[in-house]
């Protein structure tokens, strides 16, 4: 547990430095983007106009990828509420539906009326779309994707395999493709911001760091399966909120507003 806890410390304060970095670097790229945009108008047509069109190129580039950069270190504020894990399935279904392409198989298997998670529907949405894409990637000759919810109890047991994970009552996420699968140096370096083994421009290294961040802030815990050649399985854990609970606690308070 204490390692975890570091672990999300100094991902949360690499985020930071991340955000900070892009931030300005993004100011300079729009600065150099304007001059190379000048550069073009005066030069229309000849040598100059064409440099200037590698400039500004390669400044969009850097522009695409410092907005990856802010999104991962994104101090939105975030809204956790108790949410139909199932609701965000749907939802990105129907959009995964659309941008994966027809030699990707795409299921979805949803455990009707699942018990409610506390969490910000944006991030979640974020986590889906992440592993999908990651999964997609994996598969550049197509295959399957399958993404299902379950409930599942955590016991004593379990508890001491999942990393210290509190018995009690979880849903479960899983996310699986039939792509590459990853070599054992691959998943122990897997989460860590920036590290990619896709060719540069092509990957950033921060979209499982981000799903990482969002699943143990959410309380919950991510697993990769994985064999070479055969497919990939991300598992996630988020604790079941306790819904009554919270709604007792919110009429104790308003009950004692009411007293004074
Ligand atoms: P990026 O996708 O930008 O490389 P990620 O943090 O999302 O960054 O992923 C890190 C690395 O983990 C990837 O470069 C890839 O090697 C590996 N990886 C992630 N998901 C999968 C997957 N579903 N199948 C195979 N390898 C994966």
């Amino acid at each position: 547990l204490e390692a975890r806890m570091q672990q999300a410390q100094r991902l949360e304060s690499l985020g930071q430095l991340a955000g900070g970095i892009a931030h300005d670097f993004n100011n300079l790229l729009a600065v150099i983007l304007n001059y190379a945009a000048f550069i073009i108008e005066d030069a229309a047509g000849s040598a100059p106009a064409a440099d200037a069109e590698q400039i500004a190129r390669a400044a969009r580039r850097g522009s695409d990828l410092t907005h990856q950069l802010l999104a991962f270190a994104r101090r939105e504020v975030i809204r956790p509420r108790p949410l139909d894990l199932n609701t965000v399935v749907t939802e990105v279904h129907q959009m995964l539906e659309r941008s994966l392409g027809e030699h990707i198989t795409l299921t979805v298997r949803t455990t009707a009326a699942l018990p409610a998670v506390m969490a910000d529907p944006g991030q979640l949405e974020q986590v889906l779309v992440n592993l999908a894409v990651n999964a997609r990637d994996a598969m550049p000759t197509g295959g399957r994707l399958t993404i299902d919810t379950a409930e599942v109890r955590v016991d004593e047991e379990h508890s001491a395999a999942r990393a210290g994970l509190s018995p009690g009552r979880y849903l479960r996420l899983r996310i699986s493709d039939t792509g590459t699968g990853m070599p054992k140096e691959v998943i122990d370096k897997a989460f860590e911001p920036f590290f990619t083994t896709k060719p540069s421009g092509q990957g950033t290294g921060l979209g499982l760091a981000t799903v990482y961040g969002i699943v143990t802030q959410a309380g919950g815990t991510v697993q990769i399966y994985s064999e070479p050649g055969i497919g990939t399985t991300f598992t996630i854990l988020l604790p079941v909120t306790d819904v009554r609970a919270q709604e007792a606690a919110v009429e104790e308070s308003v009950a004692g507003l009411a007293g004074h």
